[in-house]
């Protein structure tokens, strides 16, 4: 039997994001707004950026209390500028950026009441492809700005079960997490040899503001919906469970992965059916 060395075993502290910067766009609300609250408690420096001033300096004034552990920057990731400046306000405020969670997105409207691909609004599918794949592409492209001198970093995209699976949701939003998939891979390799992981996460429906206006129901009835098709069915999936994940690949504890879609779905992609 080969020796185990115990000495390579190492224990994590509990704060496992202690000394880290972080800056999470859509952190205003649903999974990045949770994500935050998380990363906060784990001991990171965090900065939401998003387009919902007031929700992101409630955030803040309530996360700030005992001392400065998260602020709040305007930015609408199809702006480049916007997304230089608030990758610059990190590098400004704190010397550096160790964890980029590019999370912010929209679903995109089913035109005329249907997913019918001769239904769709060319606008549409347009704002779609700008806010859920151009502006990750930006926030990509600056995080890598500045992490590559450091020589270190975690980007972490949100894509979606859809990128797994089609159906469901309208084509626009399906193809554009399949296009957040494309872009962690590359940038996966490309970033590598900078000490860069580049990895997504792709959750099944999670009761957030964003899926409770778009299916027009509450939060038991999504919980329902999943449970009845996912693999586990005694679990819920709450938003909880995806912050959980970019806790990890933000965190040291994933040093060695990179490139991944790390799919949270209770296990249904692995039936391979269409949602319905
Ligand atoms: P949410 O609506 O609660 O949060 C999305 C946030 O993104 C909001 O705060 C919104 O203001 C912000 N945002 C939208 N457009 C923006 C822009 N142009 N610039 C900056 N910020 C912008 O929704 P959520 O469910 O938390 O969504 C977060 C991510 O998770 C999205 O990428 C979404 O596609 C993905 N996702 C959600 C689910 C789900 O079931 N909730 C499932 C799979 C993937």
């Amino acid at each position: 039997m080969a020796n185990f060395e115990s000495s390579n075993c190492h224990i994590f502290e509990r704060r496992r994001l202690e000394g880290k910067v972080a800056l999470i766009t859509g952190g205003a609300s649903g999974i990045g707004e949770c994500t935050a609250r998380l990363f906060v408690k784990h001991g990171a420096k965090v900065i939401i950026a998003d387009i919902q001033d007031n929700l992101g300096q409630a955030m803040c004034e309530d996360l700030n209390k005992s001392e400065e552990a998260i602020s709040f920057i305007q930015c609408d990731v199809t702006k480049e500028s916007d997304v230089q400046t608030a990758v610059d306000v990190a590098i400004s405020k704190y010397g550096k950026l160790d964890i980029m969670f590019s999370n912010a997105g929209i679903p995109g409207n089913k035109s005329n009441g249907t997913v019918l691909g001769a239904d769709t609004d060319y606008e549409n599918f347009r704002r779609v492809f700008d806010v859920n794949v151009f502006g990750a592409f930006l926030c990509g492209k600056h995080a890598a700005r500045v992490m590559m001198p450091a020589k270190k970093g975690s980007i972490i995209f949100t894509s979606s079960l859809c990128s797994v699976t089609s159906g469901f949701v309208p084509h626009a939003y399906c193809a554009s997490k399949h296009a957040v998939v494309g872009l962690t891979k590359n940038l996966g390799v490309e970033l590598g040899e900078f000490g860069i992981r580049v990895n997504c996460i792709s959750p099944f429906g999670v009761a957030t503001p964003m899926m409770l206006n778009n299916l027009g129901c509450g939060k038991q009835k999504v919980e329902e919906y999943v449970c009845e098709i996912a693999n586990l069915k005694e679990a819920v999936l709450e938003v909880n469970d995806i912050a959980e994940a970019a806790l990890y690949l933000g965190s040291d504890e994933s040093k060695y992965i990179s490139g991944i879609n790390l799919v949270i779905d209770g296990g249904y992609s692995t039936t391979n059916i269409a949602l319905k």
